[in-house]
């Protein structure tokens, strides 16, 4: 539910959508922690239904990461594991930051730089395209890029042009440098953050089913 405002409620349930031109999508179920002009905070509860993509024989699309970004692919409902995520996302930013904890033990492992196209809003969703490359972020600041290696086979295969992967590279810089002077939102206590046990778990739309006949 929209306020009148054009901002989410704390506690709205929201779809959290990633797609590529050529991919399938991939969505969260996630819980609206905030929500104003300065950018969207969800909670994504370890448990939660999502739709996911792998390959038709049930394999990881990782499997061979050669041909991460070909061959066919298909969507399943599978849920999210192992850490509990607040994905926090500054207005108009190339990329969110993600807080992990271990689900069972509630430690902090750390913030995730996911580098993506800037949200758009469309109803109770929001959408935006994973842009491959990450920066990972210890407890204790230290922070390095991962999957460049997939970045450079996107782009060998066509899946981003070269304009667009300087974009990305130029992303991840503009966010390396808010990590080394420790701004927002590293420095806004994010990781003291803890969920209102009474939010139920979010659910995935029955409209989004297992193998859906489209090719990534
Ligand atoms: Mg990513």
């Amino acid at each position: 539910m929209v306020a009148a405002n054009g901002f989410w409620a704390p506690g709205a349930q929201i779809l959290w959508q990633y797609k590529s031109p050529r991919g399938l999508p991939w969505i969260d179920p996630m819980t609206v922690v905030q929500d104003d002009s300065n950018g969207l905070v969800a909670w994504l509860a370890a448990g939660t239904e999502t739709l996911q993509a792998q390959r038709p024989d049930g394999s990881d699309l990782r499997a061979d990461r050669s041909k991460l970004f070909s061959g066919d692919r298909v969507g399943v409902r599978r849920p999210w594991k192992d850490h509990d995520v607040l994905r926090v996302s500054p207005t108009g930013k190339r990329w969110s930051v993600w807080l992990c904890w271990d689900c069972n033990t509630r430690e902090f492992k750390g913030w995730y730089g996911n580098l993506e196209a800037p949200l758009r809003r469309d109803g109770d969703m929001v959408l935006t395209r994973d842009h491959t490359l990450d920066l990972l972020v210890a407890p204790d600041r230290r922070h390095g890029r991962k999957d460049e290696d997939e970045l450079a086979i996107a782009r060998s295969v066509g899946w981003y042009t070269q304009g667009e992967v300087d974009e990305i590279l130029d992303a991840a810089a503009e966010l390396e440098a808010v990590i080394e002077v420790w701004g927002s939102p590293f420095c806004d206590g994010w990781e003291d953050f803890k969920p209102d046990p009474s939010w139920p778990l979010p659910a995935l739309p029955n409209r989004y089913h297992d193998r859906p006949s489209e090719h990534g």
